[in-house]
C-alpha cells in the first residue's frame, strides 16, 4: 500500500470485503498470512498479544495492521472467538496467474469472504470442547409466543420449541447458547445477540427453508411445526447460509421438543444448584463433573443436555432407569463396554465437519472405525440375555453401516492424516493404478540414491548429498571446500547456490529423475483426491443413519457411566407415583459428599419426606448446620431422578416435579452486581408468580438481605404464599426462630431443624435433621466457633441476655403477630384493589377537572373497580 492520493486498489477491495464483513473481524488473505488492518488489528493484537505495525496509509495516516500465518490460524481463531469476536475469512478466489492472465501483472489478485467463524458454528475440534455442546439458537417471536430453533451444527442436532413468554428465559437457560440470533427489533431484550434482518425470521418463508433444506412436501414428517417454530427456523438456516456463505453445515431433521415434556429450570436454579457449572462458571465442583463417569465425548455431550432438560414423561425415564439398572446390576458387561467405548472416536463431530464441507481422510478414518466398533458392540450386547427395551431399540441404530466400513478399510490407511497436501492416505491395493503411480516415485527416488552413490564415486566426495527443500526442488550438496572441484567446467553440474558452509548444484540426469517424481506425485496426489471424493459421497449418502448409529453409542455411554456412578457411591433407583409427594430416606448431597471424602469426613444422610398434607418444610437450626446442604441435595435427587439416573439415597420416591427453583438469600450472593436484596426479591417474585402445585421449590434464607423486621415480615408472607397460592413441595430454610409460629395457622406445614449441642462449652454441629423447630439459635456458640476472640464472645453473651430479657418483657420480635388475621390471596388482592383505588380519589383536584375528562375518570374508576 503506497501512499497516494487516493485508496490504493487493495485498500478498495479491502474496504468492500470489510463493509460486507460488518462487525466481524475481516482476516484478509495475503500469501501465507491473513492480515488485520485498522481496528480489527488493534482489536486482534491486544486479544492475541501480538505485534501491531503499520502498512501503508490510508487518508494520509499509516494503517494499523497485524497479521496471522495461515498454518498457525486455527489457535488464534479458537482465542479471538473465545474473547467474544467474530471473523470473516477472506480467501484469495484465483491464483495470481489466473488474475496475471486475466488483467496483466498488476492485476490484483480476488478475494471474496468464504465464511464466517462464530461461537455457535463452530465444526473444528481444536476450537470446541468434546464433552460440551455448541448451541446457536435463533428466537422469533410470534403472537405472545417465542419460537426457538436451536442447533448444533459440530453434530446436526437440530430442534424446534415454542414456549410462553413465562418460559422462555428457562429453555434459553436449558439451551446454554453459544450464541444468540434474534430479528432486528428484539436487540433490546436480548442483549448481546446477532441481529438479523426481520425479514429472515417471517414464518412463511421458513416453512419453506425447513421442506426445501430436507427435500419435504410438508413439514408433517416433523410434526406440527408452529408458526413460531418455522419464523425461528428460517432465521436459523438463513444465518448458516450467511456463516457458511451458502455452504450449509449439517442439520439433522429437526426433533420438536414439547416444553411440558421437560422439567423446566431458570438459569437462577441452574446457577443456584451449580447443575453444569459451579460457581465462576468452572465445570469442576458441579452436579455433571461430580456424576460425570461417561468416556466418549459424545456421551458426555448427552449427559450434560440431559441434566440440563431432565424430562416429564415416566415412561422416558423408566426405560433409562431401566437400561442403568441393567448395567448397574451386570458389572462385568459394564466393564466390557466401557472399555470398548474407550476406543471410540468422536463420529458426530468427524460426520459434522464431512458435512460442512471441512472434512479430512482422518475424520473418513474416525468414522470407519467408530462404525466398525459399533457393529462389535452391537454383536456383544445382542447376545446378552434380558435386555431391556431401550437397548433393543438402540442396537439396530449400531448396524446396517457394512458395505461402508468396509469400502472405507480397503481404502484408508490406518490412521489417515488430516493434511492431504502429502497425499499418502489412500490405502495401498484400492487403486492399482494409484499404485502405479506411487512406485513410480518409489522408484525415482531409489534412482536417486543410486545417482548419490555415483556422484560420491565419481566426484571422490563421500560428504555429498542430494537433498530435497520446497524452494529449489531436488540438488546436490557439498561441504564449500569442495564446491571449487565441482564448480570445473566439464563436471557436469551447474551451479545453484552457494551457501555459508554449504555449495548446491544441478545435473541434467538429477533433473531428469526429479521430473518423473514431481509428476509421478502430482499425479498420485491427485488419485488420492479423486478417491476423497468419492468416499466422501458414500459417508454423505449414510449421513442420517451414521449420525443415528453416533446417537446410540452416546445413549448407552450415558446409560452405562450413569450405572458406574451408581455403583461407586451406592445409590438407588428412584421410583415414581402419581401424587406429589417427595420422600427420600438417607438423602446425600453428591458433591459435598466426595468434597467431604476428600478430607477423610463423612457426610450425614438425611430423610425429607413431603406429601400433599406436609408439604411445607421449615428448616431452622444453627448457620452451618447444614441447611442449604439439605435443600440442595433434595433439589438436586429430583433433577437425577428425573434425568433417568440413580439417586444419592437409600431410597427415593416422587411425583413428578414441573418446574425446580431454588432461591437463595441475598448475603450469601454478594458477588453479583445488582443490589443483591432486589435480585433476591425479583427472584422470588418469579417463584410466587410460576410455581405450581406440581412444582418444587427450595428457599434459603429469603428476607435476610434486608433489616431484621422487614426481613422477618417478608419471610412470612413467602411462607404463606406457597402455603396458600402455590400450594408446591417447598423446603424453606430460615434462622427467623419466630417463623415457627405460622405452624399454627397453615396445617401443611411442618416443623424441621438440623441439630447441635453444647459440648464442653463448645458447639457442636450434628448436620443431622431432627423435627420440630430449633430450641435456640446458636448464633453465638457459632460465632465462637469461628474463632471470634474470647472477649468479644463473652461481650455478646451479656448484650443477648439483655436483649433477651427485654423481648420477653414486650413479646419480641414477633410479638402481636399471633393475632394476624389469616392470610388469603384473594382478600388480599381486594384490599389491595380498594387501596389503588383510594390513592386515586385522594390525589384528585375536582376543581381542575373540565366535565369531559370527569366523566372519563368515572369510566375507569368503574373499570378498576
Ligand atoms: P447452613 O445452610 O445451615 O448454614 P450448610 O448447609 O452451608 O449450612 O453447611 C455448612 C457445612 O457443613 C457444609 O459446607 C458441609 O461441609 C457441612 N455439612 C452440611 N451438611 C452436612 C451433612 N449432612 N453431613 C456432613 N457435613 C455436612
Amino acid at each position: 500500500m503506497k501512499a497516494t492520493s487516493g485508496p490504493t486498489p487493495m485498500m478498495v477491495q479491502y474496504l468492500a470485503l470489510k463493509a460486507k464483513a460488518e462487525d466481524c473481524l475481516l482476516f484478509y488473505r495475503m500469501g501465507d498470512f491473513f492480515e488485520l488492518f485498522f481496528d480489527d488489528a488493534r482489536a486482534a493484537a491486544a486479544t492475541l498479544d501480538i505485534a501491531l505495525t503499520s502498512r501503508g496509509e490510508h487518508d494520509g495516516r499509516p494503517i494499523p495492521m497485524c497479521g496471522v500465518p495461515v498454518h498457525a490460524a486455527e489457535g488464534y481463531l479458537a482465542r479471538l472467538i473465545k474473547a467474544g469476536h467474530r471473523v470473516a475469512i477472506a480467501e484469495q478466489t484465483e491464483s495470481p496467474e489466473d488474475a496475471k492472465a486475466r488483467g496483466g501483472s498488476k492485476t490484483l489478485v480476488a478475494r471474496d469472504i468464504v465464511r464466517f467463524v462464530t461461537a455457535g458454528t463452530l465444526t473444528e475440534d481444536s476450537l470446541l470442547d468434546s464433552w460440551t455442546s455448541n448451541m446457536l439458537v435463533a428466537v422469533a417471536p410470534v403472537g405472545d409466543e417465542y419460537g426457538l430453533a436451536a442447533a448444533d451444527i459440530s453434530t446436526g442436532y437440530f430442534e424446534l420449541v415454542t414456549v410462553a413468554a413465562s418460559a422462555l428465559e428457562a429453555e434459553l437457560a436449558r439451551l446454554s447458547a453459544s450464541e444468540l440470533v434474534v430479528p432486528d427489533g428484539l436487540a433490546q431484550q436480548f442483549i448481546g445477540a446477532i441481529i438479523r434482518p426481520r425479514a429472515d425470521f417471517d414464518s412463511i418463508v421458513g416453512g419453506d427453508l425447513l421442506k426445501q433444506h430436507f427435500a419435504l412436501s410438508t413439514l408433517d414428517a416433523i410434526g406440527a411445526v408452529t408458526r413460531a417454530e418455522q419464523a425461528a427456523a428460517g432465521g436459523l438456516i438463513a444465518y448458516l447460509a450467511h456463516v457458511g456463505q451458502g455452504n450449509m453445515p449439517f442439520l439433522k431433521l429437526p426433533v420438536r421438543r414439547e416444553v411440558h415434556a421437560h422439567l423446566l429450570i431458570d438459569q437462577a436454579t441452574r446457577d443456584s444448584l451449580e447443575i453444569s457449572a459451579a460457581n465462576k462458571g468452572a465445570r469442576a465442583g458441579s452436579l455433571l463433573a461430580e456424576v460425570d463417569r461417561t468416556i466418549t465425548g459424545a456421551g458426555a455431550r448427552q449427559l450434560a443436555s440431559d441434566l440440563s432438560a431432565p424430562l416429564m414423561d415416566q415412561s422416558i425415564i423408566e426405560a433409562r432407569l431401566s437400561l442403568v439398572q441393567w448395567f448397574h446390576d451386570a458389572p462385568l458387561t459394564r466393564d466390557a463396554v466401557r472399555s470398548a467405548l474407550r476406543q471410540l472416536p468422536d463420529i458426530a463431530r468427524a460426520l459434522g465437519r464431512v458435512v460442512a464441507g471441512r472434512g479430512s481422510p482422518r475424520d473418513l478414518g474416525q468414522i470407519r472405525d467408530g462404525l466398525d466398533a459399533a457393529r462389535h458392540l452391537r454383536e456383544r450386547l445382542g447376545a446378552m440375555a434380558d435386555r431391556p427395551q431401550l437397548l433393543d431399540h438402540l442396537l439396530p441404530m449400531l448396524d446396517g453401516h457394512g458395505h461402508m466400513v468396509d469400502v472405507l478399510s480397503r481404502a484408508l490407511v490406518t490412521s489417515p492424516p488430516t493434511d492431504t497436501t502429502q497425499g499418502g492416505y489412500i490405502a495401498e491395493g484400492y487403486d492399482a493404478a494409484l499404485d502405479v503411480l506411487r512406485s513410480a516415485g518409489r522408484d525415482g527416488r531409489q534412482a536417486i540414491a543410486q545417482l548419490e552413490a555415483r556422484y560420491r564415486d565419481s566426484t571422490g566426495v563421500a560428504a555429498l548429498k542430494i537433498r530435497h527443500n520446497a524452494v529449489l526442488g531436488y540438488f546436490v550438496e557439498v561441504p564449500a571446500k569442495h564446491g571449487d572441484a565441482l564448480m570445473a567446467a566439464g563436471s557436469g553440474f551447474a551451479h545453484r547456490q552457494t551457501m555459508a558452509g554449504a555449495v548446491r548444484f544441478n545435473s541434467p540426469e538429477l533433473h531428469e529423475e526429479a521430473m518423473r517424481i514431481t509428476q509421478a506425485s502430482g499425479h498420485a496426489l491427485a488419485a488420492e483426491a479423486a478417491h476423497l471424493e468419492e468416499l466422501t459421497a458414500i459417508v454423505l449418502t449414510r449421513r442420517d443413519a451414521i449420525a443415528a448409529s453416533a446417537d446410540a453409542l452416546a445413549r448407552i455411554d450415558v446409560s452405562a457411566a450413569l450405572a458406574e456412578r451408581a455403583a461407586e457411591g451406592n445409590w438407588c433407583r428412584p421410583s415414581f407415583v402419581s401424587h406429589p409427594c417427595l420422600e427420600i430416606e438417607g438423602g446425600r448431597h453428591p458433591v459435598v459428599e466426595s468434597a467431604l471424602a476428600k478430607s477423610g469426613d463423612r457426610f450425614i444422610a438425611n430423610d425429607c419426606k413431603l406429601s400433599p398434607d406436609k408439604r411445607l418444610w421449615l428448616v431452622s437450626g444453627p448457620n452451618m448446620g447444614g441447611k442449604s446442604t439439605f435443600l440442595r441435595q433434595n433439589a438436586l435427587i429430583v433433577l437425577l431422578a428425573q434425568a433417568g439416573s440413580y439417586v444419592p439415597a437409600t431410597s427415593a420416591k416422587l411425583g413428578l416435579v414441573d418446574r425446580l427453583f431454588s432461591r437463595v438469600g441475598a448475603s450469601d450472593n454478594l458477588a453479583r452486581g445488582r443490589s443483591t436484596f432486589m435480585v433476591e426479591m425479583v427472584e422470588t417474585a418469579a417463584i410466587l408468580a410460576q410455581a405450581t402445585e406440581r412444582s418444587f421449590v427450595i428457599l434459603d434464607e429469603v428476607g435476610r438481605g434486608t433489616s431484621t423486621y422487614d426481613g422477618l415480615a417478608i419471610a412470612w408472607a413467602v411462607v404463606e404464599g406457597i402455603h396458600e397460592t402455590n400450594r408446591c413441595r417447598c423446603l424453606f430454610a430460615t434462622h427467623y426462630h419466630e417463623l415457627t409460629r405460622l405452624s399454627d395457622s397453615l396445617d401443611a406445614l411442618s416443623l424441621h431443624h438440623v441439630r447441635a449441642k453444647e459440648y464442653k462449652g463448645d458447639l457442636v454441629l450434628l448436620h443431622e435433621l431432627g423435627d420440630g423447630p430449633a430450641d435456640r439459635s446458636y448464633g453465638i456458640a457459632v460465632a465462637k466457633l469461628a474463632g471470634l476472640p474470647p472477649q468479644v464472645v463473652s461481650r455478646a453473651k451479656t448484650v443477648l441476655e439483655k436483649l433477651e430479657k427485654g423481648r420477653a418483657e414486650t413479646g419480641g420480635l414477633a410479638a402481636g403477630l399471633g393475632d394476624l388475621p389469616l392470610f388469603s390471596a384473594a382478600l388480599d388482592a381486594a384490599e389491595a384493589k380498594v387501596d389503588a383505588l383510594r390513592e386515586k380519589l385522594t390525589g384528585l383536584d375536582i376543581d381542575a377537572l373540565s366535565p369531559r375528562a370527569a366523566l372519563d375518570l368515572l369510566y375507569e374508576l368503574k373499570r378498576a373497580a
